[in-house]
Order: C-alpha cells, then structure tokens, then sequence
C-alpha cells in the first residue's frame, strides 16, 4: 500500500484533527511550514505530549524525536528543570513589566559567559526579529545600505532577508552572478537593490564583490554552517575570508546561529570554528524550548543601542518567561563533558545511517556537527545550494522518511532539513533508531 493509506491506517484521530483545524486555522496549522504544502504528507502528526527525547501522537504512536520543535528541544521535552523555573518565576515575580529586573541582567550575564566573541545582548522573541535587528543596526552603523546574503541560507521571513533561500536556479540565473529571488507574494521587489546574493563557500566571488562594491556594503549575512540547506560546513578558511574581508572593507559581519548557537557547542559556531563575527543572532536553544531570541554583539557594535539612538524595541522582549529559560538553559548547558558526550552520540548514529546505506547499496553522506546532521541522499560532495539543488535525490529522502516514520523515528520529511539530537537523547534511543533504519533502507535500495 501507499504511504498516504499505511498513515493514515495509524493515525484516524489525527486526520480528524487536521479536518477540525482547517476551519479556524488557516491551513490547518499554526506554521507554513507544518503545512502538507511542506512535506508534511498526507497531513501534519497531531501532539499529544512530548517528554525527553520522544513525542506521543494523539493516534497513541511514540515516536523518538529528532525534529526536536525544528530546533529550541535541545535539553529534551518538558525538561523539569527548565520548567519548573520558568513556572517559579512567572508564579513569585509576574510576567511582562515593561521595564528592567534583575532576572534579566542574570540572563544576559550567563550568555555572554557562555559565549566567545560577544559582550553585550538584547532579548527578543524570535529568530526572524533578532535578524531584522541585526540587519538595521548594521545599516544605522555603517550608514551603508547594502546587505549580501547567500543561497541556500534562510534568515527568517522579514522582507529585508526573504530572499533565495532554496530559489529556482532557473530564476535566480548563473551563479557567477545570481539575482535575488523573493521567495514569497507580499515582498516588496525594490528591496532588491538593497541586497546582493552570493554563491556560498565560493571564495573568489567574495572577493570580486567585494573589490568591486566593498565600501557600500553595511553587512555581509551568513549562517556559519548552513544548516537550513542540510547541514552543509564551511570549506577550510572560508570563515576566516568573511572575517577578514567585513573587516577590511568596513562591513559588519553578522553570524546568524539561530540554529547553530548552543547546539554542537556552548559557545556556538563562534567557539566551534574559533571565528567572532560582529553582531552574532540566537535563537532555538537559547531558552531551552521556550520563545525566546537574541541579538548580541561586541560592545562596539551594539554601540547605537547602548546610547539610545537605535531603537531596538518590542513589548515582551525580556520578559520573565524567556530571562527565566535562559537562566535555567545556561546553567544545564554548562554540566562539563555534556557536548562531548553527545556529539560522540550523534556521530555514532550519522556513521551508522552511512554504512547502513552503504551496506544496502543506497548512494548516500551525511554532513553536520555532532548533534546536527544530515543524511544527503546524494553520490556528490554538497557545497552550496547549487550542489544541493543538483545533486540531491528528494525522491528517495522522501522514502526514507516516510519508512522511518511509520518505524516511529520523527524528523523533518525534507532533505533540506536537517536532524537534531537533544542533549537528553541516549544511547537506547541510537540503537532503536540505527535498527529501523537498517529495516528502512532495506525497503528503499
Ligand atoms: N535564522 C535561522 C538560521 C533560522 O534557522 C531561522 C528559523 O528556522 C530563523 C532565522 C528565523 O527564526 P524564527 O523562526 O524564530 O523567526
């Protein structure tokens, strides 16, 4: 039978659910990215609860979960540590003031600790507004308007950044010198000329950009790994150009570690490739589950913020719900050893899926850091976008994931995701996972 039947088969509530939401939620779903539209087939798991590493479907079916909420699960689901301060803290102080407390200051203090490279932070509330502030700070204080970006990055969904992420090659041209594509109605295509898009890990088209147009530019953009395209790393020195370049020519560089930031390391991509950027933003992982994001920088670059004429507002930004979850984030990311042990679990399991593919004669590689990783179904090294959009074979990641999920093993239905592995993820949970994947690919060779 298809998969659509062999779903649908194990999860009747579940489908009545989707029926149910449809009516109130555009959609169905609070994200466009849950939607069927976005690999989600026939319809979006409805959850019934999540603990630890695994997640319970209304339909009853567990699964060992590793989309871990796109991201912020880093510590597991409904960890009781985190939960139980951020209850204390909403239950003895309140919620949302509108002014500064000392909760707040604990927070920044034990981030800026945690991290290499930055001195200063502002909370915010998601990924996508932490960019969009970065973004402006670095136009305020440079007085230049140009930002570059690069393919195959996706940097939230504010106009100013809603561009090429996984574009059509056809519409965005050659790669030696791409047109910004935006990448959704609604976007204003003047913005166009306040951006130039970039062929990532590609030294030389840096370089030419910068020669030709270095001092116009107020920013260049970049995930230091790209892990909204796979998990794909930078080349050997390639941080280190961006670095030097920004520098040279006056530009702020601006690491957006969203996902990077806490995930294979306390100290993010900044400790992990031993390079600091200028502006550095946060988000999933920050605060354990609960919403929160960060803009954070040297104390030069947030320089405009600290006297007051930048104006970085927002009503709930450093409410208690998010300074308390990033207080009690903080403190369990620090247990010594944490990272190592489970990045030593992650690579366990990304060489296992290897050979298993291999062993089934299934032309597959995985890239990533530790905790974060990607299966490519792909018999070519991916660099870039370009690579991605060529080489990859969506068609068998497609079944791949639809045989591990009906085996209970969660992650995104996309072979441009990624896999994430918590920090409570255990080696039972490897070994279950490595035995449905062997039966997995067996069906899929
Ligand atoms: N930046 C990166 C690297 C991301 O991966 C994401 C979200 O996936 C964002 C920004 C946007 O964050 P949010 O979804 O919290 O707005």
């Amino acid at each position: 039978p298809r998969f659509d039947e062999r779903f649908a088969s194990r999860t009747p509530r579940t489908r009545a659910l989707f029926e149910r939401a449809k009516k109130t939620i555009p959609g169905g779903a609070g994200s466009t990215a849950r939607l069927p539209r976005n690999g989600w087939k026939p319809y979006p798991l409805f959850v019934a609860e999540g603990e630890g590493s695994r997640l319970r479907d209304v339909d009853g079916n567990e699964y060992i979960d590793y989309l871990l909420g796109l991201g912020p699960m880093i510590l597991g689901h409904r960890n009781p540590v985190i939960t139980r301060a951020v209850s204390d803290a909403v239950a003895n102080l309140g919620t949302c003031f509108g002014l500064p407390y000392e909760l707040e200051i604990e927070a920044a203090e034990k981030v800026v600790a945690a991290v290499p490279g930055i001195d200063q932070v502002r909370f915010t509330n998601s990924g996508s507004e932490a960019v969009g502030t970065a973004v402006r700070l670095a136009r305020a204080t440079t007085g230049r308007r140009l930002i570059v970006r690069f393919e195959g990055h996706y940097h939230g969904w504010q106009d100013t950044v809603y561009w090429s992420n996984h574009v059509d090659p056809a519409l965005a041209g050659p790669i030696e010198n791409p047109r910004p594509v935006a990448m959704g109605g609604g976007v204003p295509t003047e913005l166009e000329d306040t951006l130039v898009v970039l062929n990532w890990n590609d030294p030389e088209a840096l370089i030419a950009l910068m020669e030709s147009r270095g001092h116009e530019i107020a920013a260049v953009l970049t995930e230091p790994a790209v892990f909204n395209t796979g998990c794909i790393l930078p080349e050997p020195g390639y941080l280190e150009l961006l670095r030097e370049q920004t520098t040279k020519y006056g530009a702020m560089l601006i690491f957006d570690e969203v996902i990077t930031g806490f995930r294979f390391a306390r100290g993010g991509a900044q400790e992990w490739f031993g390079i600091t950027a200028d502006l550095v933003t946060y988000a999933k992982g920050l605060g354990g589950g609960f919403p929160v994001a960060a803009v954070a920088g040297t104390r030069e670059a947030m320089r405009l913020i600290a006297d007051g004429t930048y104006s970085h507002s927002g009503t709930y930004n450093a409410n208690v719900v998010q300074c308390a979850a990033v207080s009690a984030t903080m403190d369990l990311l620090a247990e010594p050893g944490l990272y190592e042990r489970q990045r030593a679990l992650g690579d366990r399991l990304a060489t296992g899926l290897e050979t298993i593919a291999r062993d089934r004669g299934v032309a597959a590689h995985v890239t990533g850091i530790g905790t974060v990783f990607q299966l490519w179904f792909a018999d070519q090294k991916i660099r870039n976008w370009r690579d991605a959009a060529a080489y990859a074979r969506e068609d068998v990641f497609t079944r791949w994931y639809e045989e591990m999920v009906l085996r209970g093993v969660l992650f995104h239905p996309l072979q441009f995701e990624n896999l994430f592995i918590s920090l409570v993820h255990t080696d039972a949970d490897i070994d279950a996972t490595l035995n449905a994947a062997d039966d997995a690919m067996s069906v899929i060779a």
